[in-house]
Parts: C-alpha cells; structure tokens; sequence
C-alpha cells in the first residue's frame, strides 16, 4: 500500500483539517469542522477535573486557553492533538522529517504530516481505494514512506528559500530590479541608457524565488 499525501486549506486551522479529513473524509474539511474541533479543544480543558494542573500543561488558565483556541488565527498543536486523539477515540500518529510522534492509545490509527508550518492527511493507498484508519497501525514500510514524504518536503522548502533572491532597487532609467547599490553600479556601466539618464535608482523591496527548485 502506497503512502500518500492530501492536502488541506493553509489557514491556520489545517490541523482540524487534517485530523477530520481521516476521521470523518474529506467533505469533513470545512469551516463548521474547525469550529466544532476547536470547541472540542476548549471543552476538554475546562472540564478538566483538575484544572490547576491542566493550566500548568496547557502554560495559561483553562478560561484563556479555551478562549485562545476558538479564535481561528490559532493553530493546533501538542495540546489540540492529544485533545483530538480522546475525543475521536483515535491513535494520532504525527509524521514529521525529525520524528514520528505517537498520541492516544485507544482506537485505530491515523497519520498526519507535519511540515514544521502545516499538517496534511497522510492516507494509504491501494488500487485507488483510500485507507484513512488502520486497526493495528499502518506497518513499518507505511511509516517509512510517510516520513520520506516528509523529508523531500524539507528538502524542497530548503532549496526553494536557497533560491530566493531580494531586489531593493529600480533603476530610474531602465526599470531593471537590481539586489543592491554595487548591482546597481554595475548595471550603470554595463548598460546603455539614454542620454538623460541621471544614474538615478529607487527603493523597492521584491523578493523571488523559484517555485519548482
Ligand atoms: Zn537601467
């Protein structure tokens, strides 16, 4: 069975995403989800028997972290997992290039990527049936696969941010993007401008990068 990446919306709340995408499918992925998950979250804080020592876990009182983690600008993380993992009845497995992090000990498993900035549903995958759960863990070649996806993720992102590149100057006669003022020397001398040409430049800040590096 191959291991293979979906993906979920990037906008803070992928974790909730991620986790109903594998509990509930993909049409589980939306707006309603996150609010209910991030309910969910809130909940088992406050009903917390103990909520002292819940608060020295989550690092805030149970009333601001339940506050906190309603607002949809928040992300999910440690603490949302394992909240998930007992409301769901789910084994978490979280899949990252470092370290593959189990959460949960009731229920089937499911695996979920995580980049270091974004979670996305890991499913296997065999003549084109999805497989979201798995009763006695995916095995040892799944897991595998999974933690390669992760680690080519990385690869990508490093290359991608090797290649970016940031312009700060115009040119006032040509318009050509320069990296800095010696570019913009150089660029003076290399190239012929008209005669009104003051050697003048402006500030601009434009980064690039190459997408498919
Ligand atoms: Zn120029």
């Amino acid at each position: 069975m191959e291991c293979v990446r979906r993906s979920v919306p990037n906008d803070n709340s992928c974790l909730f995403y991620a986790v109903a995408y594998l509990v509930d499918g993909p049409d589980a992925v939306s707006d309603a989800t996150q609010k209910e998950l991030r309910r969910v979250c809130a909940e088992a804080a406050t009903a917390d028997p103990d909520p002292e020592a819940r608060a020295v876990l989550l690092g805030s009182p149970v009333d601001e972290y339940a506050e906190w983690i309603q607002k949809p600008h928040n992300w999910g993380g440690e603490h949302e997992i394992i909240a998930l993992a007992n409301h769901f009845r789910r084994c978490i497995c979280v899949v990252s290039a470092d370290a593959t992090l189990n959460y949960g000990d009731k229920g089937p498993t499911i695996y979920v990527l995580y980049t270091g900035t974004h979670y996305d549903p890991l499913v296997g995958l065999s003549d084109g049936a999805e497989t979201p759960q798995f009763l006695d863990g995916a095995g040892a070649a799944f897991e595998a696969a999974a933690r390669d996806i992760a680690v080519r993720h990385r690869e990508k992102v490093a290359r991608r941010d090797a290649s970016e590149k940031i312009y700060r100057i115009r040119c006032c006669g040509c318009g050509a993007k320069l990296v800095d003022s010696d570019a913009f020397q150089a660029h003076c001398g290399e190239v012929e401008h008209g005669d009104d040409f003051a050697y003048e430049c402006e500030d601009i800040f434009e980064a690039t990068y190459d997408e498919e590096a």
